[in-house]
């Protein structure tokens, strides 16, 4: 099939490379003429693993292609994927702005039937005003059209295989032309296809990130009562998890959620019941409790080392999650910021992010980047873990020892098991344990 796809950030891109590479003809729409420019040679503008070589392959293919012009791709095929964003407002309403001005561009420019599908992350009943825009917008209002919700469920640092095999794939359709090109899309995907109406579609997408977030708020609570009673919350979670009711996933306690979904989902579904007239209150404690994750760790540094003035303090990990580069409301930007206001001295590294990261704290007085984990360390006070990529998983924790002034290690991510990392001769402080 020949497809289109408006946005070429981490779902766009992602959406796009996936259709190519299950043998449709893709075209994507991107604003921005440096990211075209760069995709266009082979270059992925973000990591997420896999993305570039599977790009590099299907353009060779001659199966993707990348436009910065909406009009071309619109006359590439009726299959329209709108990927762009959907970001906080200072209100905590998702901003549609992208959204609007995607649908009315299209309809400008439309000659011809369009399915419009949402892969963005929308608030229920967006596809209404979407198809209200189309419809004023319209050159000759007899043009058909569908809008259609598809939402997006993969995650960053495993998009690829999220995407080809999902759990399941929810579309939310109202004709009988739109639903049999969602069922040619789809034919090889071996899940099940929950097909629904629009609004439900999109409820669902905003109810399973938020019913996620609720999961990791609440054993970060179990993990605080843990530490005051000296029970371990990795063992509460698996004795939980094996209940097929509850389940495993998500009851891994830290410092909390980030990212660029989560936060702001969270957010947009409260003021979407709030807009309602219904109040979310459950889920305004998950945002709270997530909120005080970052504090709370940097108070229990602040217990261990007394003052944290003039003192190193190194950071691994600074990406919201392992095998991204996307920094977007990342724990470890709060932790920067209090570790700032306490006049520590930080020593940071990632293996993917520190460019993002060096564009909202540059390197300075108090900031400086290290060029792999064991220079981060050299001379530290403290090791603080933020983020549980493998290469931390797997560090020399022996040189790790050699290279600090004191062994002390916070484990953000409970990556290490405590009793190993103690017989090292460290002081270890994980999370709930
Ligand atoms: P992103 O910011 O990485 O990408 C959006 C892209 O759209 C940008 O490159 C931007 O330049 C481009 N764009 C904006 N307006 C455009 C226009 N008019 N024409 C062409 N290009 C335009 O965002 P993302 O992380 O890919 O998220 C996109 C949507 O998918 C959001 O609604 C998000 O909530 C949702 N989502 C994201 C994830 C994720 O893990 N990132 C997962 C599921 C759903």
């Amino acid at each position: 099939m020949r497809i289109t796809v408006i946005g070429g950030g981490y779902v766009g891109l992602t959406t796009g490379v996936c259709f190519a590479h299950l043998g449709n003809e893709v075209m994507v729409v991107e604003k921005i003429p440096q990211k075209v420019e760069l995709l266009k040679k082979g270059r992925s503008p973000i990591y997420e693993p896999g993305l570039e070589e599977l790009l590099q392959e299907n353009l060779r293919e001659g199966r993707i292609h990348f436009t910065t012009d909406l009009r071309e791709g619109l006359e590439f095929s009726h299959v329209i994927f709108i990927c762009v964003g959907t970001p906080q407002k200072p209100d905590g309403s998702a901003d549609l702005s992208q959204v609007e001005e995607v649908a009315r561009e299209t309809a400008k420019l439309m000659k011809s039937y369009k399915l419009l599908i949402e892969k963005s992350t929308v608030p229920v009943n967006t596809h209404k005003l979407i198809k209200r825009t189309v419809q004023r917008y319209l050159k000759d209002p007899n043009i058909p059209y569908d809008v259609a919700s598809n939402p997006e469920f993969l995650r960053e640092g495993s998009a690829i295989e999220d995407f080809l095999k999902p759990d399941r794939i929810v579309v939310g359709v109202e004709s009988q032309r739109a639903k049999e090109i969602f069922e040619k899309l789809y034919k090889d995907f071996d899940c099940p296809i929950i097909y629904t109406d629009p609004a439900t579609a999109e409820l669902i997408k905003h109810a399973s990130n938020s019913f996620l977030a609720m999961k990791i708020s609440f054993i970060n609570m179990v993990a605080d009562l843990c530490e005051k009673t000296g029970a371990d919350v990795k063992l509460v979670a698996d004795g939980m998890g094996y209940d097929k009711r509850i389940g495993r996933a998500f009851l891994n306690a830290g410092i909390g959620y980030g990212g660029s979904c989560f936060p702001k989902d969270v957010k947009a579904f409260i003021r979407m019941a709030q807009d309602y007239g219904l109040n979310f209150g459950l889920l305004r404690e998950v945002e709270r409790i997530n909120q005080e994750r970052p504090a709370k760790f940097v108070e229990k540094l602040k217990k261990v080392l007394w003052s944290l003035k003039d003192k190193k303090i190194a950071l691994w990990g600074l990406s919201f999650k392992p095998n991204t580069d996307d920094i977007r409301e990342a724990p470890s930007i709060k932790v920067a910021e209090l570790l700032i206001k306490e006049n520590a001295l930080l020593s940071l590294y990632d293996p993917k992010a520190m460019e993002n990261f060096k564009l909202l704290f540059p390197e300075g007085k108090q900031i400086n980047y290290a060029k792999d984990p064991y220079s981060a360390v050299e001379g530290a006070s403290a090791l603080l873990i933020l983020t549980e990529w493998e290469e931390f998983v797997k560090a020399d924790l022996g040189k790790v020892k050699e290279l600090m002034e004191l062994p002390i290690i916070l484990d953000g991510r409970n990556i290490y098991e405590p009793q190993e990392v103690k017989a090292l001769g460290f002081e270890y402080y994980p999370t709930g344990r």
